[in-house]
């Protein structure tokens, strides 16, 4: 069991936007002039999205904590992105780099990142994935103990399950978050048809087996379709 719970070090946070990616199948887009948003936009925009995500929280989930706390990491050299995770006492954490701030080219496209990191929150896709990776190694651990393998042929196939296991579902994570995210975005006044456009910019992950997101045109279909479905702008 110890090594089952060490194996929970697989999903310390849920994800968004690593713009470092190295996985870009298709070549960069124009350079296109980004403007970056300054503090005072991002003070702005948090006042705006955390009371709707914590009214949102409160609303569709129970028993969760729903006391947000929008950080920007204070390392200015952190790689661009945005990540949600939970503190050592279960608080929900969204965090954006100083980088991420540069990358992002106004108000709506920020206020849509925050949203989606809270929606990750919100669907409780921290506590999915780990479930996720212990089932996935208690099972492939099982059929390697089955096979007759060593300890370390078990151990190996545990660590395997458990990346699997993390890996399986969150690209459906990721367009669940994109579609709730859509809908607070609205709710605390920005425009996710505008918000959306962030994903134009986005390096492309393409549809890669256990790929850890979807492809951008995939995402973009999901939030107009809320948009739609909802009639937002
Ligand atoms: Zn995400």
């Amino acid at each position: 069991m110890r090594r089952i719970l060490m194996l929970l070090a697989f999903v310390p946070a849920a994800c968004t936007v690593a713009l470092d990616q190295n996985v870009q199948t298709a070549p960069p887009p124009e350079a296109v002039a980004v403007r970056g948003v300054s503090l005072a936009e991002f003070s702005r925009v948090q006042r705006q999205v955390e009371p709707v995500a914590e009214r949102e929280c409160r609303t569709r989930t129970s028993g969760l904590d729903c006391d947000f706390l929008v950080r920007i990491e204070p390392d200015p050299n952190a790689p661009p992105n945005a990540y949600q995770s939970l503190n050592k006492n279960g608080r929900p954490v969204i965090t954006f780099t100083k980088r991420m701030l540069g990358q992002i080219d106004n108000q709506d496209e920020l206020a849509f990142v925050m949203s989606h990191e809270a929606a990750h929150h919100i669907r409780n896709h921290l506590a999915r994935q780990r479930k996720n990776a212990i089932s996935g190694a208690i099972i492939l651990g099982g059929l390697a103990t089955l096979a007759g393998g060593t300890a370390a042929d078990v151990a190996n196939a545990q660590d395997v399950g458990a990346a699997v296991g993390a890996r399986g579902y969150s690209k459906d994570f990721e367009l669940e978050a994109d579609e709730l995210g859509t809908i607070i975005t609205h709710r605390a006044g920005y425009k996710p048809s505008v918000g959306v456009q962030f994903f134009y910019r986005l390096p492309d992950p393409g549809d890669r087996f256990l790929g850890s997101h979807p492809p951008n045109p995939e995402r973009i279909k999901v939030v107009n379709a809320t948009i739609r479905r909802n009639g937002l702008q």
